[in-house]
């Protein structure tokens, strides 16, 4: 008896076995796809926000990796809660909370580190005696020392926290300028997530080959291209390449074509995104791109997962 419970218990586990094998062998690939936006300091106009809002509705599935900007709090005759309501209608709940940085003047006189006015990524740094505030082309990474970059980021990730956001663990750089400067003082204010290395080529449908962006990211980051996959800078940070840009920067076709580029070349992770205060004229080219992307996913029998990290 005791011998035949063990036999049928034992073609039991084959069996069970042989169904956990199968049911692998059917589970289709992932290919993970991040949603990022970066919030530049310039503006928080009704359009853009109400774009955002309506893409939210259109598809509440897709999380965004949300690269806030602090320097909307920190300019004078401000209203504080119109900037957070503005901000957090945009939100969901699946989203995350980061940084995008900028070296605006008035976030580093707020957060006591001395305004740098050189070197810029674009030529529009030269008024700041005459413009409201000013500094946003100039580069994170080759314009300040560590210890100013780590000064300015816990500054303002304690300014989120003040107005009532998550302490910001993500980031990315303006003008993608980071740099190991910026890496290590990353690193000192415990953020896990940075996305601030592309591939200067990507950018060329808007910026000259020879334009000071282009020039600059070819040095920042010269192993850059629009294959790269997310990688261990040390055991707390994780660099997720932008490998498809911006949405500023790339049509619906573009974006689509990316995507297949990444999928030929059995890469299984995307960054994508666009910028909260261009959102109303380059937003509806990612809702575009939604639907064709998962057309071909489903063609090729990859499952399209999107996420935060
Ligand atoms: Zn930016």
């Amino acid at each position: 008896m005791l011998t035949r419970s063990i036999s049928v218990l034992f073609k039991l586990s084959l069996w069970l076995l042989a169904l956990l094998c199968c049911l692998q062998a059917n589970a289709k690939p992932v290919f993970k796809v991040l949603v990022t936006v970066d919030w530049e300091g310039y503006s928080l106009e009704a359009e853009n926000i109400a774009q955002m809002q309506s893409f939210r509705q259109q598809f509440p599935e897709i999380p965004m990796v949300q690269l806030l900007n602090p320097v909307y709090f920190v300019r004078d005759q401000v209203n504080i809660s119109h900037i957070q309501q503005a901000i957090q209608s945009t939100l969901l709940p699946n989203d995350v909370q980061g940084l995008h940085l900028h070296a605006w003047k008035s976030l580093l006189d707020y957060c006591h580190v001395p305004f740098q006015q050189h070197p810029s990524f674009a030529p529009d740094n030269d008024a700041c005696k005459l413009k409201k505030d000013c500094g946003y082309t100039v580069s994170l990474e080759l314009a300040y020392s560590q210890q100013d970059l780590r000064r300015l980021l816990a500054c303002s990730q304690q300014l989120m926290v003040e107005h009532g956001f998550e302490k910001p663990k993500y980031f990315r750089a303006g003008g993608w300028q980071g740099g190991p400067k910026l890496t290590a003082a990353l690193i000192a204010n415990h953020f896990v997530w940075d996305s601030s290395i592309i591939a200067a080529d990507l950018l060329i449908t808007r910026w000259h080959v020879d334009s000071p962006l282009i020039r600059m990211l070819k040095d920042l980051h010269p192993e850059a291209t629009p294959l790269d996959q997310p990688y261990e800078v040390n055991p707390q940070l994780i660099e997720y390449p932008n490998n498809a840009a911006l949405a500023d920067y790339t049509t619906t076709a573009q974006i689509v074509a990316l995507f297949k580029g990444l999928l030929d070349h059995d890469r299984d992770v995307m960054v994508l995104g666009f910028h909260q205060e261009t959102a109303v004229d380059y937003l509806p080219r990612l809702s575009a791109a939604i639907p064709k992307m998962q057309a071909v996913a489903q063609d090729r029998g990859i499952e399209l997962r999107w996420v935060t990290e």
